[in-house]
């Protein structure tokens, strides 16, 4: 095995991890925050492509107010997904 195999495979082992601790950054399925716990997030506009994935998977958009962060909470329940879309 050469230097340059073993030196991509460390990187996209790297690259993986990274994009694994974005996802869990970012993606929840509860409503606190997934960083610091804050369980008060604001609600804020989701992207377009995730709206318009509403009927595969109900889904809301936060942004936590102690850190920062923006997270997706998802499998939100069905009645209160359709009340967030007559929202936004
Ligand atoms: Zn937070």
């Amino acid at each position: 095995m050469s230097l340059f195999t073993v030196f991509c495979a460390v990187l996209s082992v790297l690259i993986l991890v990274v994009f694994i601790r974005e996802v869990l950054r970012r993606v929840t399925s509860q409503r606190q925050c997934p960083i610091c716990g804050d369980a008060y997030p604001d609600r804020i506009k989701r992207p377009a492509w995730l709206k318009s994935m509403q009927f595969l998977l109900s889904s809301a958009r936060y942004q936590c107010h102690a850190c920062g962060n923006r997270f997706i909470q998802l499998g939100q329940s069905s009645a209160k997904a359709l009340e967030d879309s007559v929202m936004h």
